[in-house]
């Protein structure tokens, strides 16, 4: 069966997407810790960051960086970079502007704009 993140990249569930190649695919996370955060992902489907071949986590980190330093940019706030993987079992590491409201364990609710928003400002 295939994760949701499979699902995601398929086009058989939506998201705000961010950037896409044809190694990997980012979106915007559904429950974001704070504006902006993003989940980059292999499109190859495994359950851990390092059960990936070197090229997929090459191509992985690859995109990570440019999607760090251009949120960065737009954010105006160095890019905080995560592995967890503790719910989906599909690698991904989370991408988030440091915000000085951050909150361990809490999440946002944004309205359906203001992730267009978002996207619309960091999408590459
Ligand atoms: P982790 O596995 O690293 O603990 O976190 C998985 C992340 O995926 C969570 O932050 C969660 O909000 C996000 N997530 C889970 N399901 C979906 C989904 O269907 N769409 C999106 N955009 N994000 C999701």
């Amino acid at each position: 069966m295939s994760s949701i993140f499979s699902k995601i990249i398929a086009g058989e569930i939506p998201c705000y997407k961010i950037y896409e190649d044809d190694k990997t695919f980012a979106f915007l996370d559904i429950n974001p810790e704070v504006k902006g955060h993003t989940l980059v992902v292999p499109k190859v489907e495994v359950d851990k960051i390092y059960d990936l071949d070197d090229e997929d986590y090459q191509a992985l980190m690859a995109t990570v960086k440019k999607l760090a330093k251009h949120m960065e940019e737009v954010m105006g706030q160095r890019t905080l970079i995560k592995v967890v993987g503790t719910d989906v079992p599909h690698a991904h590491v989370h991408l988030t502007p440091l915000d000085e409201n951050w909150e361990y364990g809490k999440t946002l609710k944004l309205a359906e704009a203001e992730m267009q928003e978002i996207t619309d400002k960091l999408a590459l």
